[in-house]
């Protein structure tokens, strides 16, 4: 994305079509059923046996929200019955055990991130009992050295609660917004107030979280250039340290929360372009920086940092400053990332339950990369943070010709470099 210029209609419109949104590569959808527990167990242990310990990052995935937003693609469990919260947590707590159990006690955890979902669907208490669990059963890094993030939803919390998170040791947190507009928070089934969002902004700051980032979305039903810019001029005014612009993808056949969205009142192409030309001009104006798919910092954030100096990251929790950890995910859904492979557990309650009962990891499909994926897909991390291809380090980490290997896509490239996008 070119942020420092303004976005070119026509060239948008000549290369608007679908393409994945790489939180892997490969993603979920190439996962296979023929990669199980014990394809699972025999990553760990093979990471186990690195001299050096690689760090770990546990996802902690909570599946349950009070309402549905409309234009929601997560997996995700409305519920208002709060019993729920205690009997997931049951099961979370024997997986957390047993996940534990196959690695390595020298194998420090730097990241924690809860997802879902409403992370904040857990009482504060049952979130401290979460961080308690984890600890009994990892060895966490040193406070200063490891995060703690958390994505909250400020229409179900109040900024005591911000309090008590601080107390568990959370330290950053992503709050969800998408836009203030009042008629598209009608639109799509979320309305929620500037004031109860500023306030948790504001705990978050009381309180020391060392960052705190925002999501917006452009390209919601009701949006206009006007309504948006309103919006980012009161995010901007909290001074988040970090920004999530999304683009909004309307595919009600795929998730159908969206279904109950009227694509009449979608904007068109041209008013999309519009909203998101809006939001490049007020966050450079503001001193923001992009770093990458979407995502926009302060100079002074860790991420913008992490850009500058070439240490940026991206896995399943988005950006991140932690390189080369194995990523954990625990919960209904949650995808790991042990050395060259990938696990995702069962995507539905019952027989994420059911494994878990029976003693079992539950894994329900994975992989193991071939030398091609890691290529592929650490190329596609540098494009992702650094916005480059390092051709000749490629070269020598996987003994390639680069110009020969990727050949037909460097054809299929020139189109793009004509334009002068590359
Ligand atoms: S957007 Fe967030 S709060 Fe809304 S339904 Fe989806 S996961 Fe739940």
């Amino acid at each position: 994305m070119r942020t420092n210029s303004s976005l070119d209609a026509a060239l948008l419109r000549r290369y608007d079509r679908p393409g994945p949104r790489y939180t892997s590569y490969p993603t979920a959808p190439h996962f296979k059923p023929d990669f199980g527990e014990r394809a699972l167990r025999n990553a760990v242990d093979e990471s186990n046996g690195d001299p050096i310990p690689r760090l770990l990052s546990i996802y902690v995935h909570v599946p349950y929200c009070l309402s549905p937003c409309f234009y929601c693609g997560c997996n995700r469990i409305i519920t208002r019955d709060k019993a729920q919260a205690a009997i997931y947590l049951a099961r979370l707590y024997r997986e957390i055990a047993m996940t534990a159990a196959m690695f390595d006690r020298d194998r420090e955890v730097v990241q924690i991130h809860f997802g879902g979902g409403t992370p904040n669907f857990l009482s504060p208490l049952q979130l401290r009992e979460v961080v308690d669990t984890l600890r009994h059963h990892f060895r966490f890094a040193k406070r200063c050295d490891r995060e703690l993030s958390i994505e909250l939803d400020p229409r179900s919390m109040s900024p005591s609660d911000v309090a008590e998170y601080a107390t568990s040791g959370f330290n950053r947190a992503s709050l969800g917004v998408q836009d203030f507009d009042p008629a598209v928070q009608a639109a799509v089934n979320r309305l929620q107030t500037v004031e109860e969002t500023l306030a948790i902004i504001e705990a978050c700051r009381r309180y020391h979280f060392r960052s705190v980032n925002v999501d917006l979305i452009y390209g919601l039903p009701m949006q206009t250039p006007e309504g948006f810019a309103k919006t980012l001029d009161t995010v901007i005014a909290a001074r988040p340290d970090r920004l999530a612009i999304y683009s909004y993808a309307h595919l009600s056949e795929f998730f159908k929360a969206q279904q109950r969205i009227d694509a009449t009142q979608l904007p068109t192409p041209d008013c999309k372009i519009a909203l998101l030309q809006v939001a490049i001009d007020k966050l450079s104006a503001a001193g923001y920086l992009y770093v990458g798919m979407d995502h926009f910092a302060l100079p002074d954030d860790d991420l913008a940092l992490a850009q500058a100096n070439g240490t940026l990251h991206r896995n399943f929790m988005g950006y991140t400053t932690h390189a080369d950890s194995d990523l954990i995910g625990v919960g209904v859904s949650a995808i790991s990332h042990i050395g060259a492979t990938f696990s995702q557990n069962p995507r539905d309650l019952p027989t994420w339950q059911t494994a878990i009962d029976e003693g079992r990891l539950p894994v329900f499909r994975g992989m193991q990369m071939s030398e091609d994926d890691q290529l592929r897909a650490d190329l596609i991390q540098h494009l992702m943070c650094q916005a480059e291809v390092p051709a000749s380090a490629l070269e020598r980490r996987y003994g390639i010709n680069f110009a020969t290997y990727f050949r037909d896509a460097l054809v299929r490239l020139q189109p793009l470099l004509d334009d002068g996008l590359v």
